[in-house]
């Protein structure tokens, strides 16, 4: 059956300034990282897709490993942006990036411009678009150059390719010296994405979040659930199906007594405030509005929803935000 869209998709989503640029973002975005490989099947990718789109997510995050195979996940993508999306596309921030391993041979993986310049290639024609909205530095190269690394994002921006550049998981100090590089190439960089949730706060301590305020980049939080810890999912044992059980990326030996412990306290404090522990977690990353928006992922619908229902409630008291550094720290 054809799509067709929520009439009132913007109606309750909040959009963000993406640091200092003229771009917003929603305060939720879809990741395709998992669920968008051939092991799932079309129909549901397409309705996670649908029911983002249907509130308010305009912000599709891919690279060019995600699968499996490697590949297929822009594959797919580009196969809902035909039958489902098209007329849309300037609706649309769709990103994608370079970094990790892709194909044989030294030029498949990492920050050269050979790498970087050919995969955007690829992701453009996997994806069947002229250009990416945002495209992505994956992760830092210690071989490489920075200068060559960051020559190639402008490279794909002047060209065409991309609107704008991106990096991730660089620290706060590589940081710094890649928004030089690129602020003097004439190509600022328009957002970090980094991981960040309220078990893993690697961006507090080594200063990046500070980093990013002061250079005027936005950001965009990855694995804001932990892959799915903070959701009440795990509380009562690992359900079928859950990304628990299919030993990729979130693995049992990471649900131990003392996470869940956690969990189940922030659990009640969610409830406490009328919300899921999901929407608790998205919130905590958006507070205070240093990071842009929170990167998610789904396995159903549903999933979405819920995700983007956290705008209900973004504040937190002093007291809520200490109550949470004292049970994250248990
Ligand atoms: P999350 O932390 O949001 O975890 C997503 C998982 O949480 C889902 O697959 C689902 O698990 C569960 N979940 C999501 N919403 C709910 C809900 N409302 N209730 C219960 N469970 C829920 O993020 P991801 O780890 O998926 O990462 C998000 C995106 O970040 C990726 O798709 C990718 O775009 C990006 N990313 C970037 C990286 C980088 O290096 N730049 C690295 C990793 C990710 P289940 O499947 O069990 O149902």
């Amino acid at each position: 059956m054809r799509y067709v869209p929520a009439e009132n998709r913007y109606e309750k989503m909040v959009y963000r300034y993406c640091g200092r640029s003229g771009l917003r973002l929603p305060v939720v975005s879809l990741g395709l990282w998992h669920n968008f490989g051939d092991d799932t099947p079309h129909t549901l990718k397409r309705e996670i897709c649908q029911a983002a789109f249907d509130n308010g997510i305009t912000h599709f995050d891919l690279a060019n490993n995600y699968g499996p195979p490697a590949g297929s996940a822009e594959t797919a993508f580009g196969e809902i942006l035909r039958t489902d999306f098209a007329g849309y596309r300037d609706e649309l921030i769709i990103s994608s990036k370079a970094g990790y391993d892709m194909w044989p041979g030294p030029y498949g993986e990492w920050g050269s411009r050979k790498y970087l310049i050919s995969s955007c290639d690829q992701s453009l024609k996997r994806m069947g678009l002229d250009y990416v909205d945002i495209f992505y530095s994956h992760r830092f190269d210690p071989n490489t150059p920075l200068e060559e690394t960051m020559g190639a994002l402008d490279q794909i921006v002047r060209s065409g390719k991309a609107l704008y550049a991106g990096i991730s998981s660089y620290n706060s100090e590589r940081t710094r010296q890649a928004v030089k590089i690129l602020n003097k190439l004439g190509t600022p960089c328009l957002i970090h994405q980094p991981s960040y949730n309220m078990l893993n706060r690697w961006v507090e301590s080594d200063g990046l979040l500070d980093t990013l305020e002061e250079e005027g980049v936005g950001s965009i939080a990855f694995t804001p659930l932990a892959q799915g810890i903070l959701t009440k999912k795990y509380l009562n044992g690992i359900p079928e199906g859950s990304r628990a059980t299919q030993g990729k990326s979130l693995f049992e030996s990471m649900l131990t007594d003392s996470a869940l412990n956690s969990v189940r306290a922030l659990n009640e404090m969610a409830e406490a405030r009328g919300q899921t522990l999901a929407q608790m977690a998205l919130a905590w990353v958006l507070r205070g509005g240093r990071v842009t928006t929170a990167l998610i992922g789904a396995s159903k619908p549903s999933q979405v929803l819920d995700c983007a229902g956290v705008v209900s409630n973004l504040d937190f008291t002093d007291d809520e935000l200490k109550r949470i550094d004292e049970i994250a720290k248990e």
